[in-house]
């Protein structure tokens, strides 16, 4: 939860090359920061809002943003607990996996993540008998983290940190980094910190959202402030060559919306990016998304978007139905204030992370209920937030189905199902 300080500015240059060809193609407004929900109505009128504006370097292709909030301010207390989720303990199972086979890890190997949250991942490492060591920091996860047997210490991940880590813990077979590259403002410091922390031979392992799904599915709700850059493989390409690492493998995951892990080697240990790597950055290319066009385009659609929810809702509205929403993460937040969307159209939502519930949805202030609470209101109509979560939800709510509810998802277009 966010206090009033305002520790934000606006960069000039592209955080993946250096270059100062930024152009701007996306304006979503003023936002409050979407993960900083509020505890009472007493904090609105506090509240502070940042311009959210997307650009695209016209040099190396990478999309993200220019406004930068201080990560004090964003990460400090956070509250996206990856454990939550059923679709993310079978992921980490199978990520735990992965590494363990690719590097025939056992019981002398140490398995480091920056940004491990509440340890959900390191614990699939730990069940298979390697050393882990989590970096985190949000005190309050990184506390419960711990609590939960997983050694975590409570620090930003950077060249310092990971300097000292490896004297302290020893050099790293793995270092994993998911979901937290595209929040840092520095990504081409942060790849070579991790792979300063590898032994010979060690792997630095990424996840992040692919920038496909953004322009192919109109996500422009995985837009926040928190999320710095919106990586195609040709940027990522540029980025891990100036950290000093080779990009060996590239997958495709189903997770937050469609992400690719990619798999990375020191260039001391690897001379060139493996050719598969490279033949995915062309063919991505062609598609346009390092294409300023191609952007404008996806601007246009976010607009029509947007246009026809709120007309669905006010629609919904007027033949008297009710109207709720499943979910208060990050991208609800934006999509939220970006629509406009506030208690007179959607006048509550739920959420199954005991964290969020009794708080307020920042910039449009939806008060937080329990996941429960959907069967007892039982609205006409639930705006799923959380769209990537709604096979899971809807299976989940199937009371709430019964009793005639149905359910909105909103991206790319919005649809009642
Ligand atoms: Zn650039």
């Amino acid at each position: 939860m966010t206090q009033a300080r305002t520790l934000h500015h606006r960069r000039t240059t592209c955080r993946g090359c250096g270059a100062t060809t930024l152009a701007p193609f996306l304006d979503l407004g003023r936002q409050a920061l979407a993960n900083a929900l509020l505890r009472s109505p007493d904090e609105f009128a506090n509240e502070q809002r940042f311009p959210l504006e997307v650009v695209l370097c016209t040099e190396c292709g990478l999309v993200q943003l220019v406004d930068v909030i201080d990560p004090s301010v964003l990460f400090s207390n956070y509250l996206y607990v990856t454990g939550t989720s059923d679709t993310m303990q079978v992921h980490n199972e199978e990520y735990a996996k992965t590494i363990c086979e690719l590097l025939g890890l056992g019981p002398n190997d140490l398995v480091v993540e920056a940004a491990s949250n509440d340890g959900s991942l390191l614990k699939k490492f730990l069940a298979r008998g390697v050393r882990v060591l989590g970096v985190e920091p949000a005190t309050n996860i990184a506390a419960s983290a711990n609590a939960a047997g997983v050694r975590t210490v409570n620090e930003f991940f950077g060249p310092e940190t990971a300097r000292a880590l490896r004297a302290q813990y020893g050099a790293a077979a793995a270092v994993i980094a998911n979901n937290v590259l595209a929040h840092v403002d520095e990504p081409v410091k942060f790849l070579a910190a991790a792979r300063a922390f590898l032994r010979p031979g060690g792997l630095v392992s990424v996840e992040a959202p692919y920038i496909e799904e953004f322009v192919e599915h109109n996500e422009y709700d995985t837009v926040y402030h928190e999320h710095l850059c919106y990586f195609s493989i040709s940027a990522l390409l540029v980025i891990a060559e100036r950290a000093g690492l080779r990009l060996v493998r590239i997958d495709r995951k189903p997770v937050h919306g469609g992400s690719i892990r990619m798999y990375a080697k020191s260039a001391d240990d690897v001379r060139e990016h493996a050719p598969a790597v490279l033949d995915l950055a062309r063919a991505e290319r062609g598609k346009g998304y390092t294409s300023l066009a191609r952007m404008q385009t996806l601007a246009k659609a976010s607009a029509k978007q947007r246009a026809d929810l709120v007309a669905l809702l006010k629609k919904l509205k007027s033949e008297g139905k009710t109207l709720g929403a499943y979910g208060a993460p990050a991208k609800g937040n934006t999509l939220l204030q970006y629509c406009g969307i506030g208690t007179d159209l959607v006048p509550f939502t739920v959420d199954k992370s005991p964290l969020k519930v009794g708080l307020f949805t920042p910039g449009m202030h939806l008060p937080v209920f329990h996941a429960d609470e959907l069967a007892k209101r039982r609205p006409d109509y639930c705006l799923i937030l959380a769209w990537n979560f709604a096979d899971e939800i809807m299976r989940q709510q199937s009371q709430y189905r019964e009793l005639g509810g149905r359910f909105i998802v909103p991206i790319p277009s919005p649809r009642i199902v």
